[in-house]
């Protein structure tokens, strides 16, 4: 993969960057700036090396419409406050505003195109059309650096088709998302322990079938895991279960009984009369794993079970998780989850290698108020990180081959 030194100089050089600036919104508010701060070491070093930075990025899904409540507005506006300098924010991302913009940069510079999604072409299903597309904004710029790893697992105009117009190479996050993902699957200090959690066990099927022959353990919790007590026998009450995978679940079993793979399911279940509503009563108790009462739902995994994971997870070399292990959102749910982000944290402590999987698990673990420097490393990439662990080739990675 190209990086960034193999652009050659750069000062004065234009230099378009396609960063994950996907962030959570209220109104205009930002209100998790975490995507933002991640693109900050690629950023600045752009500038340090004298190139003039034109941003480019998505917000939300505007369906090749512009839709001013996703304009990136507020992320220049944060971005700029984050570096320092104003961050100049074009009305297009290839029009006569963007050229102007452009022209008028000086090196050390950094401009931001608005919504590349904002154009139906960026992720038309036709690939000459996102090309058409990319064509228009590679000549605003001199070389591509391919930043935004949340984005990678898609082929759009924007991340994908710019690299065939322009000398391009990936940028610091990239490079270090996909150094800490690797070495946990390519030759990982052993145990290797991977932690899936999260509402389904269908969004995770890749990720286990590739890493049924790679771990040494692999622990389950969250909505997926009724599956997994299902396929053994249980029965799970009202809990999340997907019928059509329990076959498919009990093939895993045996393969992992097969291969040595260790799967560790909870003991015990954190159980409600429903699924959290915002104005019901909460009255969760904890019952055996192989007891969910019939009207009862799970939502999390219970006190024995957060030992159990916990030591699992420390006595291992590398750790990857994915997925919270039961409705963290609310408080009397997210003890699974902080069980399991503490495990993390301690395993590292021990020297371990530990990956937080992007999306619900890396926001998890900052509303639960753990400390980013625990870990070894938080993807910014939900989907990115779990195509990685699928072992599959990622398009955005590829063109940086
Ligand atoms: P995912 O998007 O697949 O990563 O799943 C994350 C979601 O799964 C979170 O919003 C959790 O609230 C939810 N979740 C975790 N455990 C459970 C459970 N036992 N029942 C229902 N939803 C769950």
């Amino acid at each position: 993969m190209k990086t960034i030194k193999d652009l050659g100089e750069l000062t004065g050089k234009r230099v378009l960057v396609r960063a994950d600036f996907n962030v959570p919104l209220d109104g205009t508010t930002i209100t998790d700036d975490g995507r933002i701060r991640a693109a900050l070491p690629t950023i600045n070093a752009l500038r340090e090396a004298g190139a003039k930075v034109i941003l480019m990025a998505h917000l939300g899904r505007p369906k090749g419409k512009v839709v001013p409540e996703l304009s990136l507005a507020p992320v220049a506006k944060r971005l700029g406050e984050l570096i320092d300098a104003n961050v100049a924010l074009a009305k297009d991302t290839y029009g006569e505003d963007a050229q102007a913009k452009v022209a008028a940069m000086n090196s050390g510079d950094a401009v931001m195109l608005e919504n590349v999604r904002f154009n139906p072409e960026e992720t038309s299903k036709d690939a000459a059309e996102r090309s058409a597309y990319a064509k228009k904004i590679a000549q605003l710029a001199d070389a591509f650096v391919s930043d935004g790893f949340g984005v990678v697992h898609r082929a759009q105009g924007s991340n994908c088709a710019i690299a065939e117009f322009l000398p391009s190479a990936a940028g610091l996050l990239v490079e270090k998302e996909v150094n800490a993902l690797s070495k946990a699957t390519q030759n990982p200090e052993r145990p290797l322990t991977v932690v899936l959690g999260g509402s389904k066990v269908s969004d995770k099927l890749g990720v286990i079938e590739n890493l049924l022959d790679k771990a040494d353990r692999l622990v389950i919790g969250g909505g997926m895991v009724f599956t997994f007590l299902k396929a053994q026998g249980c029965e799970v009450g009202t809990s999340l279960l997907e019928e059509d995978m329990i076959d498919t679940v009990r093939k895993y079993i045996e393969t992992a009984k097969n291969n040595n793979v260790e799967i560790v399911l909870p003991t015990d279940i954190v159980v409600n009369a429903a699924f959290p509503a915002a104005d019901a009563v909460i009255a969760p108790e904890t019952v055996s794993a192989d007891a969910i009462p019939a009207d009862k739902m799970g939502l999390d995994i219970g006190p024995e079970s957060q030992k159990l994971f916990h030591d699992k997870i420390v006595d291992s070399k590398t750790v990857v998780w994915n997925g919270p292990m039961g409705v963290f959102e609310v408080a009397q749910f997210a003890d699974g989850t902080r069980a399991v982000a503490q495990g993390l944290v301690d395993a590292s402590k021990n020297g371990a290698f530990s990956i937080v999987g992007g999306g619900d698990s890396a926001s998890a673990v900052r509303n639960l108020g753990f400390d980013e420097n625990g870990f070894s490393h938080i993807s910014t990439g939900g989907g990115a990180s779990l195509e990685f662990l699928e072992g599959k080739e990622l398009p955005g990675l590829k063109v940086l081959d």
